[in-house]
């Protein structure tokens, strides 16, 4: 079926992207989209998962830049990666790891 093809293709999914915070150290989760089509990640939301971190206010000339710790990362390695990490990272951000999403 060419129609259910071209849709899968185009369906994105969500991705999973952690910055930690140069001031309090604390690592985020950020949301970015995985295109099928182009099999890359957009640019993840700004805004933490928990709200309280603005990538985009962050970044300011002369300070420094939150690191990233990990990018275009899928649920399950997600979990993975922020188990090791551990309390560094934001546990409102990590709940949302382990919220089950069914349809
Ligand atoms: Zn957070």
């Amino acid at each position: 079926m060419r129609h259910s093809m071209l849709r899968k293709m185009l369906e994105s999914e969500d991705r999973y992207f952690l910055y930690r915070h140069p001031e309090t150290n604390e690592c985020h989760i950020f949301i970015g989209k995985y295109s099928q089509w182009l099999r890359t990640c957009e640019s993840p939301s700004p805004k933490s998962v928990c709200e309280r971190v603005n990538l985009d206010l962050l970044i300011e000339p002369g300070e420094p830049e939150p690191e990233e710790i990990f990018a275009c990362e899928e649920e399950q390695a997600a979990r993975d990666k922020c188990a090791t990490l551990g309390r560094e990272v934001c546990g409102t951000c990590v709940s949302t790891l382990y919220a089950t999403e069914k349809e």
